[in-house]
């Protein structure tokens, strides 16, 4: 079984998330995909997010209705900040059945992923599906990708690259939506509509809470 680790914020859930994660399954033939929002994610301002609870409802109904998305709340019930590392060793360690990990992540979180804790032991717990992602962060080119692969001991094997643990590093092409929960939570602040940016239950959702 293929098994996909889909974490963030969620603040709120938008469609780039759920299209970059729909991409990533039937590109690289994952079984299923985790969302899992971060209870308190360590590279974020605390100032704008919503409660974890909020978040994690907006996760379950936005992903509803698809039978290859499932949501963990495995960082939420774990006290203190969330880490990728402890949700990997986790997933490890209850996946019922044998699988293989892959944790997905735009190309701006890798570009970052040298400051999450315990990055080396994350590289050697799953392997890595990096999808476009438009940013301004100058960290997110391709050759810059390529070289923080082999700046994290990832060697090229034909479209892919391998880490001297065996696990892998895949670039997958996804279609670039340039949407952020930033761009959402602006738009609201401003009074103006997210209808379309984010699934229609989530829109309701935020509008009957008065979120963000
Ligand atoms: P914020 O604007 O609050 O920083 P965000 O929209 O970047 O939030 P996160 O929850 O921080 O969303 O992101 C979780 C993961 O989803 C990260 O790996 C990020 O790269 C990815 N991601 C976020 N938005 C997109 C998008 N539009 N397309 C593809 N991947 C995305």
């Amino acid at each position: 079984m293929r098994v996909g680790l889909f974490g963030g914020s969620f603040n709120p859930i938008h469609i780039g998330h759920l299209r970059a994660a729909e991409e990533d399954r039937e590109i690289l033939g994952l079984d299923l995909v985790y969302f899992v929002p971060a209870a308190s994610p360590p590279h974020k301002m605390e100032g704008e997010l919503a409660s974890a609870e909020h978040r994690l409802q907006m996760v379950r109904l936005a992903t509803k209705g698809n039978r290859h998305f499932m949501v963990s709340d495995v960082e939420i019930r774990r006290i203190g900040r969330s880490y990728t590392v402890d949700t990997a060793r986790f997933f490890r360690a209850t996946l019922r059945q044998p699988a293989t990990l892959y944790l997905l992540m735009g190309a701006d979180a890798f570009a970052e992923l040298d400051t999450w804790k315990d990055s080396a032991e994350l590289m050697r717990l799953c392997n890595l599906a990096v999808h476009t992602r438009h940013t301004n962060g100058s960290g997110t080119s391709k050759d810059n990708r390529i070289a923080a692969a082999r700046q994290f001991g990832y060697t090229r094997n034909g479209n892919s690259y391998v880490h001297s643990s065996g696990q892998t590093l895949t670039f997958v092409d996804t279609t670039v939506l340039p949407i952020s929960a930033t761009l959402i939570r602006s738009k609201l602040r401003a009074g103006h509509s997210v209808r379309y940016l984010v699934p229609a239950d989530v829109c309701d959702y935020i509008a009957r809470h008065s979120l963000y």
